[in-house]
């Protein structure tokens, strides 16, 4: 039996009810079984069972006649069912179990159920030990469940209070996204306000460049065109001026002539005593031709010319009267 209560605790740890069994032939052990329904998804896998298969494939017989079965709680109907079939010698166990005891705890199988085999009963070996170590774990357990359900509500309170802000938190960040998209969206637009004004403000300062060339090709134009203009009119003013100087020359020549011929006139006068009238005529106009034809001057310098040339002889001619005057006088 203490080897019993000694595999109780590994059933325990494999998280099951801490029941264990023993079959032992001939004081040798031919079977242990545990109690593994939970772990072996098998509800026929209580402890005395799984002890007679186990008996059963060690000694090859499904038949265990001269067996004894060591169990830590009373059988259940089921279990008792398979010791009266596996013919157990006899079956020794620890703690009465009230609910589904079938040797006297809520009933006895054996006495009742009409078959030719009845099993001799052992009952209450180290019951309170094995009660002790059975309320132990069923305390451990519940403890064990009421802190499962307090660290699932946690759990789920954690998750719902880390559920709203992960959704508060999703929906802010799509926020942000897409006031993120709308500022890109701003600043791109912006960017491209801003290449468009610089271009228009280089296109304008090309205008202002070509208008500005243009105004010093125009100023240049202006003042070439006022440079010509300029130059035409002080070509004509000279050429007034010259034609002023050739007037007054003429004028003077004309004076200078007048006083010629006044002073022919007196002179031919003197000697028109003297001399015939065909001499009167001065040979001035003879001379002044010849000179404007070879020279091929205008009329008014090559008057001029003549009429300066012509002053000597003028006198000459002026003073031959006087000589024949005086010539005549003598
Ligand atoms: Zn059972």
């Amino acid at each position: 039996m203490e080897l019993c209560l000694d595999l109780t605790k590994i059933a325990e740890k494999m998280g099951e009810v801490p029941i264990a069994a023993i079959i032992v032939i001939d004081d040798k052990i031919k079977g242990i079984g545990l109690n593994a329904p939970i772990c072996l998804h098998d509800a026929t896998a209580h402890a005395e069972v799984m002890a007679i298969r186990d008996a059963g494939q060690r000694v090859g017989n499904y038949r265990l006649p001269d067996s004894t079965m060591y169990i830590t709680l009373e059988p259940c109907p089921m279990c008792s069912g398979a010791i009266l079939h596996a013919r157990c010698k006899r079956v020794v166990f620890g703690a009465t179990d009230l609910k589904t005891g079938t040797v006297g705890g809520r009933f006895n199988l054996f006495k009742d159920y009409p078959m030719n085999h009845q099993p001799k009963i052992t009952s209450g070996v180290r019951a309170v030990k094995v009660q002790e170590e059975l309320s132990g774990y069923f305390q451990r357990k519940r403890i064990l469940q009421k802190e499962q359900k307090r660290l699932l509500r946690a759990a789920t309170l954690m998750l719902e209070e880390q559920t709203v802000p992960i959704t508060k938190t999703k929906a802010q960040a799509n926020k942000n996204k897409a006031q993120d998209k709308n500022k890109s969206l701003k600043v791109e637009a912006k960017v491209e306000t801003n290449i468009n004004l610089a271009n228009n403000n280089s296109q304008l300062q090309n205008s202002s460049k070509l208008a500005a060339n243009s105004e010093l090709v125009m100023s240049d134009h202006v003042v070439n065109t006022n440079n010509e203009v300029k130059a035409q009119i002080l070509a004509h003013e000279t050429q007034e001026q010259n034609n002023n100087a050739l007037v007054s020359n003429e004028s003077s020549l004309s004076s200078s002539t007048t006083a010629l011929n006044t002073v022919d006139i007196a002179t031919t006068g003197l000697a028109s005593e003297a001399l015939p009238a065909t001499n009167t005529q001065p040979k001035t106009t003879p001379v002044t031709k010849d000179l404007s034809a070879k020279l091929g001057m205008k009329k008014s310098t090559a008057q001029t010319r003549a009429q300066k040339f012509q002053l000597p002889r003028q006198k000459r001619i002026v003073e031959q009267p006087t000589l024949n005057h005086h010539d005549t006088d003598e």
